[in-house]
């Protein structure tokens, strides 16, 4: 039978857009359909960079109010103008939504403008924003329709009072006092945005520390850090009620494990439990495309679906929601699509948290390691030790690499500090290598850098002798 296409992408994410644009380099005829009215997804229109973007803003402003400047002798001041930030946020936005519409036109990927559904396996309905409809066939198809907030029974997001980070990423003054339901990664990094900008914060979180899938070590430093930031912070406490009243909320907490209720009032209150993976209105029931107990596609390890020529990736599938994977997958799966053997190693996925100090992470937690009997090392390095941090002025946080006892193969490492998102790239790197602590020991590093942070938790990991400590 011959197909419109041989391959049409649902979502233009970081996931869907790669997946495109690597099938069409493999001569493949492609089309992507993308209900936004610009490409990028997720990530780039409300996601990672805005986010990114205003996280830097806030930083630059903080180096003024925070005191660091004065730390160098230099006397400023400062004052925001928030409408002013949120527009050079958006032009960054616009350039890189506008790059993808660029790369989809180099490769010929054709975008299919409106809202993809299933009709059959290889058939699939678009429904343009004016309501009128077309059909295009297939010869494979791809979910990659991403993921939607996450809220919590009995609270509704209204957009004003009660956000998501879409509306964090846009408010047009800067809250009395924001409440953050939920500290994990967008509550901290959003959290921390509007506290650079001067609002009071209030972190409500579920379980007993903060971000809990990370490794303890760095959620117990992150805690402490933020504290001394100014953010408020209260762990093991639920949230029973929020009540939305003329101006602001009320927010009702109590302890996770029950006790007395205490009301927080505030202005603002940010919703950040989770993300879901978003299927609505895709016809996969139809098709019978196979979901798992968390309402995730079901796919095996070359992303293909329980339906033959479906395919999935990205935050509608398993694993953690991270831009970086998506991308990964969709080369991955775009390379399986035309014949190739495309896979992702999803043991070295690195994850970062872009507070200041960064946290970043790649590989098995301590705790993770001690549940599955691992026998491992740990070695630890402070910034406090490395020269170029204390040059900078800029101390806080520790490396941590955990190797394997018997063998020395790093299985994961963990860093606290300003540099943290950029020095995991190496750890993952070393990690895809199958490298040893001492192979990293033994790896020559820039002097004076933060990575040598790095390269002296190794030491400590490899024989238990670094040098600076
Ligand atoms: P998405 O990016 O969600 O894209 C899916 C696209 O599909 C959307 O554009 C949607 O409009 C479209 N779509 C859905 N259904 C249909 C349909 N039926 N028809 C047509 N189009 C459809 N990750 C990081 O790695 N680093 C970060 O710093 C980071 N920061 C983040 C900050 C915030 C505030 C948020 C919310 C997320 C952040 N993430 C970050 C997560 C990251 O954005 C996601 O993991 C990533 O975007 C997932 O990519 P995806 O392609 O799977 O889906
Ligand atoms: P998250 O999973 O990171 O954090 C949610 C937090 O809410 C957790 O700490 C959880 O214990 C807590 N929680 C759950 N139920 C609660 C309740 N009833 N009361 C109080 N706390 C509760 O989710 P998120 O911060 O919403 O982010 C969603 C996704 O977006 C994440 O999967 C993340 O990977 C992705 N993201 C990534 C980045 C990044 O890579 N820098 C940035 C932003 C978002």
């Amino acid at each position: 039978m011959a197909y419109d296409f041989d391959l049409v992408v649902i979502g233009a994410g970081p996931g869907g857009y790669v997946a495109a644009i690597r099938a069409a380099q493999h001569g493949l005829k492609v089309a992507c359909v993308e209900k936004r009215g610009t490409l990028g997804g997720t990530c780039l229109n409300v996601g990672c960079i805005p986010s990114k973007a205003l996280l830097h803003a806030s930083e630059l402003y903080e180096e003024v109010t925070g005191g660091h400047m004065k730390t160098w002798g230099i006397e400023a001041s400062a004052r925001i103008d928030v409408g002013a930030m949120i527009a050079e946020k958006d032009k960054a936005v616009k350039e890189l939504t506008g790059g993808i519409e660029m790369l989809f036109k180099k490769n010929k990927v054709t975008w299919l403008k409106g809202t993809g559904r299933f009709l059959e396996p290889h058939k699939i309905e678009v429904t343009g924003a004016d309501g009128a409809t077309s059909t295009v066939t297939a010869r494979n198809a791809l979910i990659a329709t991403g993921s939607e907030v996450a809220s919590l029974p009995g609270i509704k997001i209204d957009g004003k009072v009660v956000i998501s980070s879409t509306e964090a990423l846009t408010l047009p003054k800067v809250p009395e006092h924001l409440v953050v339901i939920g500290g994990g990664v967008i509550g901290l990094e959003l959290g921390s945005v509007w506290r650079r900008l001067g609002a009071k914060v209030t972190v409500v979180e579920y379980m007993d520390r903060l971000t809990p899938t990370m490794d303890a070590d760095l959620s117990k430093e992150l805690e402490k850090i933020l504290k001394r930031q100014g953010m408020e912070i209260m762990t093991a406490t639920k949230v029973a009620e929020v009540k939305v009243k003329k101006a602001g909320a009320t927010v009702v907490v109590e302890p996770a494990k029950g006790g007395a209720a205490q009301e927080i009032a505030c202005d603002v209150v940010l919703m950040s439990v989770g993300r879901r993976p978003y299927l609505d209105g895709l016809g996969l029931e139809k098709i019978g495309v196979g979901l798992d107990e968390r309402g995730r596609v079901r796919v095996g390890h070359d992303f293909a679906t329980t339906v033959p020529g479906v395919w999935a990736i990205g935050d509608a599938i398993p694993g953690p929601m991270l831009a970086h994977k998506a991308e990964d997958e969709g080369v991955a799966c775009a390379d399986n699509i035309a014949g190739l053997n495309g896979i992702v190693n999803h043991d070295v996925i690195p994850s970062v948290i872009y507070t200041m100090p960064e946290v970043a992470s790649v590989g098995k937690t301590e705790e993770e390691l001690k549940a599955a009997g691992v026998a491992y090392k740990a070695g630890k390095f402070p910034f406090l030790a490395n020269s170029r941090a204390k040059a900078n002025r800029d101390t806080a946080g520790f490396v941590k690499v955990l190797a394997d006892a018997k063998t020395d193969r790093v299985l994961g490492v963990h860093i606290i500090g300003s540099l943290a998102g950029t020095m995991i790239a190496q750890a993952a790197q070393a990690m895809e290598f199958g490298a040893s602590a001492e192979d990293i020991a033994l790896t020559c590093h820039a002097h004076p850098t933060h990575p040598e942070a790095l390269k002296e938790a190794a030491m400590a990991a490899y024989n238990g002798k670094p040098i600076h400590i």
